[in-house]
């Protein structure tokens, strides 16, 4: 039964099949100072923003971000959701969902990656592989999501080519196939040979900044011998690479086998649009989502979607609470009623916005691949599945391994109940994970997460939205496992670490260290010890 009333004029499943393949979601994955916010302002130069005002200005944005959600520049509104650019370029629409970095790592930087079907991993020549972009590898390769890499600031000195290629080979357990290739080394980049067009295209000495690299073709064989030199090295290069790891596959690298490599100075604006046209040409437009029974929900069914990440308190005046929603079939129309599936219960979507930089604008129509932000849809849970009429549930999203852990109290003893029902509340928005045990006592359970901020925001929305300061305390344990099937044997605390609940059942044992963890193993040889999130 599809019942298409609030539809406007019926919207045909060919259309919805045909705007969800004009959909590319991605995300940028890197470590801090990769150049993941100087990549996004380059990208808007050639793909130009559907919606303008206040988009992407880098740095500036971003470090509004953890301010105003720490409510000292509350005024500005909420800018810590620039959550999903949206960019249109040949025909197609880009949405690039944002990846919290820096201070403000936190489980939401996983947990976007649900949300979108390709992911860009952005690696500085000089530093190769870097933490923060392994362990966000680790969480695409989990998902199976087509990876593209791209080796920023070539411009700069840096690390060899062909030695970068067997790293990411090696890091990535894929194949690394080079679709770009850097005529010059780092630091003295000359051009890209550019496989897909069998061309060569020089760098114009021009700074980067507000325009478009010039590209100009160029025929190495017209060059003196000296500047021909360049080129045929990187021939002779990309030759070797190609010998090696074979030619670019579509199928393999949407398997996740093979990860294109393209080389670029995101500063100049340089190798960027080779990345936009990859992700046009090549990348992963949305597809049937599995649902939690193991089926294909198809696009063109009735609109269905997930919330991968809700923002609250950010402006405490307003109770703003925003729910990010990923569309995964279907068409949705502002004003439409969607059911939660975890309650059954419908609501109105009468606020719902695009959230771009400091602005909010009214989203009216949205189709498979792009990003929602819903306004006080207070009841919105990371996770849940949204419908109109065919009901559906997507699977969860994993909890991520926590690797930081404090004990939380009320400050004032006498506020118990209200500091209960915050952290209940935290717990239910997935803001941070809540550990318990009968060691601990419901006075002062343990909190996890994966970035500190997430204590901050905690330590933040416990004093002004439930009006119960806490005090935080530290506590030295790095890392934790599932115990599933736990006995009851098990003692709440042992040498070096401790066993709790989290709120959904699950037995979570943690550890001060590996080593704490190897003698934990070896006093408990009966005891399976599980990855978080694997
Ligand atoms: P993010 O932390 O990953 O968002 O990194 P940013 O985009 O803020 O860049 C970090 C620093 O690297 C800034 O100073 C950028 O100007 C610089 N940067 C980024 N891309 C390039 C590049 O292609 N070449 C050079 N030379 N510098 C770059």
């Amino acid at each position: 039964m599809t019942n298409t009333s609030t539809l406007s004029e019926a919207i045909r499943p060919a259309t919805i099949a045909e705007q969800a393949r004009r959909r590319r979601t991605f995300a940028v994955i890197s470590h801090p100072d990769a150049g993941k916010s100087t990549l996004t302002e380059a990208l808007a130069l050639y793909a130009s923003a559907i919606q303008d005002a206040g988009v992407t200005h880098g740095k500036s944005s971003r470090h509004g971000t953890v301010s105003d959600w720490m409510g000292m520049e509350r005024e500005r509104g909420i800018s810590i959701s620039s959550a999903a650019l949206q960019l249109e370029y040949r025909d197609t629409v880009l949405n690039l969902v944002d990846t919290p970095g820096h201070a403000d790592f936190s489980e939401d930087t996983y947990r976007v990656l649900a949300a979108v079907d390709c992911a860009v991993m952005l690696i500085d020549a000089a530093k190769g592989f870097e933490p923060q972009t392994v362990k966000l590898l680790e969480v695409c390769k989990q998902r199976g999501l087509p990876i593209v890499t791209v080796v920023n600031k070539w411009d700069r000195p840096g690390l060899d080519a062909l030695g970068l290629i067997d790293q990411i080979g090696e890091r990535t357990d894929m194949v690394p196939v080079p679709l770009t290739w850097p005529a010059g080394i780092a630091g003295e980049f000359e051009g890209l040979l550019d496989v897909r067009t069998a061309s060569s295209i020089a760098l114009e000495a021009v700074e980067g900044g507000a325009q478009p690299a010039r590209e100009t073709t160029i025929d190495p064989a017209d060059l003196d011998p000296h500047a021909a030199q360049v080129w045929d090295v990187a021939s002779e290069e990309l030759g070797l690479v190609a010998s090696s790891n074979g030619d670019f596959d579509a199928e393999a690298f949407a398997a996740a086998q093979q990860t294109p490599v393209l080389f670029a100075a995101a500063a100049r604006n340089f190798g960027v649009r080779q990345l936009v046209d990859l992700l046009v040409d090549l990348g992963s437009a949305p597809t049937p989502r599995v649902t939690a029974d193991g089926a294909h929900r198809p696009l063109e069914g009735g609109f269905s979607g997930f919330v991968f990440k809700v923002q609250a308190g950010a402006n405490t005046a307003h109770r703003d609470h925003i729910a990010y929603l990923r569309i995964c079939s279907g068409v949705f129309e502002r004003g439409m009623v969607i059911t939660n599936s975890r309650t059954g219960r419908p609501f109105a979507t009468k606020y719902a916005h695009r959230v771009l930089g400091r602005e909010r604008e009214a989203v009216e129509q949205a189709w498979p691949g792009d990003v929602v932000g819903l306004v006080n849809a207070t009841s919105l849970r990371v996770g849940d599945s949204l419908y109109q009429d065919e009901p559906v549930t997507f699977p969860e999203i994993p909890h991520f391994s926590p690797e930081l852990f404090v004990t939380v109290r009320a400050k004032d003893p006498g506020r118990y109940k209200q500091f209960r029902r915050g952290i209940e509340q935290l717990d239910h928005e997935g803001v941070i994970q809540v550990l318990r045990s009968e060691l601990r006592g419901d006075q002062a359970p343990v909190l996890a997460a994966v970035g500190q901020l997430q204590f901050e925001v905690a330590e933040q929305r416990m004093r002004t939205e439930f009006n119960a300061p806490v005090a935080l305390e530290q506590l030295s344990y790095t890392l934790a496992r599932r115990i599933p099937a736990a006995p009851s044997s098990l003692p709440d605390s042992f040498r070096g670490g401790e066993i709790l609940r989290r709120s959904d059942g699950e037995c979570i044992a943690i550890f001060g260290d590996r080593w704490k963890l190897g003698h934990f193993a070896d006093a408990f040889p009966d005891v399976t010890l599980e990855l978080i999130g694997a």
